[in-house]
C-alpha cells in the first residue's frame, strides 16, 4: 500500500482544520462491507500508517476520493471514523443510505471487498469541552451518531450528559455504549419530512447554567441550533460546538466550493482561523 503526504490535497479541503493538521493521503483496502441496519453500511478498511495513535483519537474525520474516470480532479466526501483497530490497522466507516444517485451512494452501490480507495485523513473534529462542573448535551442526526460512538469509547469519567439523537433505525442505540451519568432521548425518524426535533428538544431545556452543547446533523438545524445557544442562550463560544454535516438539497460539491471561497474572504479580512466559524458561510 503507498503512502504520500499530501499537503496540497490537504490544503484544498478548504476547512480551517484542514490547513491545521497535516493529514496524509493513503490507500484503504477494503475488508469488509455489512449492514449492521437497512438505512445504514458499515465499511471496513485496511490502512497502511505510522501514525495509528492519530486515527485513534476521538471523532476523527476523513475524505473519501472518489475517482472520476473523465481524468478530473476526484471528488471527495467527508466521513468519521467509528473505530479505528490499531492491531488490523482497520478503519471503520458507517455510510447513511439515502435515496439521491450522488457521488457516494454510487461508490457504495458498487465497492467491493478488495477494493481500494485513496482517503485523506485523520482530521480531528470536535469533543464536547469537557470540564468536571459541566453537564454536556448532545444533539446527533444519524449522520453523527458514528462521532457520538467515538466519543463516548473516549468518555471522560464523571462527566454527565444529555444525548438526543435522532435516526432512521429504531435499535441503533443499542450499539452505544452508555454510562450511568448519561441520558438518552431518542426520537425515531420514519421519513425526511420530520424535520426540527433536535431544534425543538432543544428549546425544550429550562437552564443552560453549566451546560456545554456539541451538535452535528443537517446544516440548517445546525444553524438553528448554534443561533439559539449563542444568540438566544448567550452561551459562550467554547461552550458551543456546532457542526453542519450535510445540506438537504445541495451537494457537498457546491458546500466545499462556497466554503472555499468564503474561507479565502475571511483570511483576507485579516481574520484567523480561531475566528472562522462553517456556519457563517452563505449556504
Ligand atoms: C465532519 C463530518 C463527518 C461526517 N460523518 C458522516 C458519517 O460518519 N456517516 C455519514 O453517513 N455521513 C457523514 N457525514 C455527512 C456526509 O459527508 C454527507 O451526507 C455527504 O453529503 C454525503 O455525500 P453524497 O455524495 O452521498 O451526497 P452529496 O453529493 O453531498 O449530496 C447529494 C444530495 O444528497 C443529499 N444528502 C446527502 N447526505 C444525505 C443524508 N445523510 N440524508 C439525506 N440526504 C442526504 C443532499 O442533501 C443532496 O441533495 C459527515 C460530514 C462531516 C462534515
Amino acid at each position: 500500500m503507498s503512502t504520500v503526504t499530501s499537503k496540497q490535497n490537504s490544503k484544498s479541503l478548504t476547512d480551517k482544520n484542514a490547513a491545521r493538521h497535516d493529514m496524509q493521503q493513503i490507500e484503504m483496502s477494503i475488508v469488509s462491507i455489512t449492514q449492521p441496519f437497512s438505512s445504514i453500511s458499515r465499511i471496513r478498511g485496511k490502512i497502511d500508517t505510522s501514525q495509528a495513535e492519530l486515527w485513534l483519537l476521538p471523532n476523527v474525520a476523513l475524505r473519501l476520493l472518489f475517482t472520476n474516470n473523465d481524468g478530473h480532479q476526484p471528488i471527495s466526501r467527508v466521513y468519521t471514523v467509528r473505530a479505528f483497530d490499531a492491531e488490523k490497522s482497520e478503519i471503520e466507516i458507517d455510510l447513511v443510505k439515502h435515496a439521491d444517485f450522488s457521488p457516494a451512494m454510487q461508490w457504495l452501490n458498487t465497492v467491493q471487498v478488495g477494493d481500494s480507495i485513496n482517503i485523506i485523513g485523520p482530521r480531528p473534529h470536535f469533543s464536547p469541552n469537557f470540564s468536571p462542573d459541566k453537564h454536556v448535551v448532545m444533539f446527533a442526526d444519524d449522520t453523527a451518531i458514528p462521532a457520538i460512538y467515538s466519543i463516548l469509547q473516549h468518555w471522560q469519567h464523571g462527566v454527565s450528559a444529555d444525548l438526543y439523537i435522532e435516526s432512521f433505525e429504531e435499535n441503533i442505540i443499542q450499539q452505544l455504549v452508555i454510562f450511568d451519568q448519561i441520558q438518552i432521548h431518542f426520537h425515531h425518524k420514519t421519513n425526511h419530512h420530520q424535520k426540527g426535533w433536535l431544534f425543538a428538544s432543544a428549546l425544550q431545556i429550562n437552564d443552560y447554567t453549566n451546560k456545554t452543547i456539541w451538535a452535528a446533523c443537517e446544516r440548517s438545524e445546525a444553524r438553528a441550533l448554534r443561533d439559539f445557544f449563542l444568540e438566544n442562550q448567550k452561551m459562550d463560544k467554547n461552550d458551543v460546538k456546532i457542526s453542519g454535516y450535510w445540506k438537504a438539497g445541495v451537494s457537498s460539491s457546491v458546500l466545499d466550493k462556497v466554503r472555499e471561497n468564503h474561507y479565502l474572504q475571511h483570511t483576507q479580512q485579516g481574520k484567523n482561523l480561531a475566528e472562522y466559524d462553517d456556519l457563517d458561510m452563505p449556504n
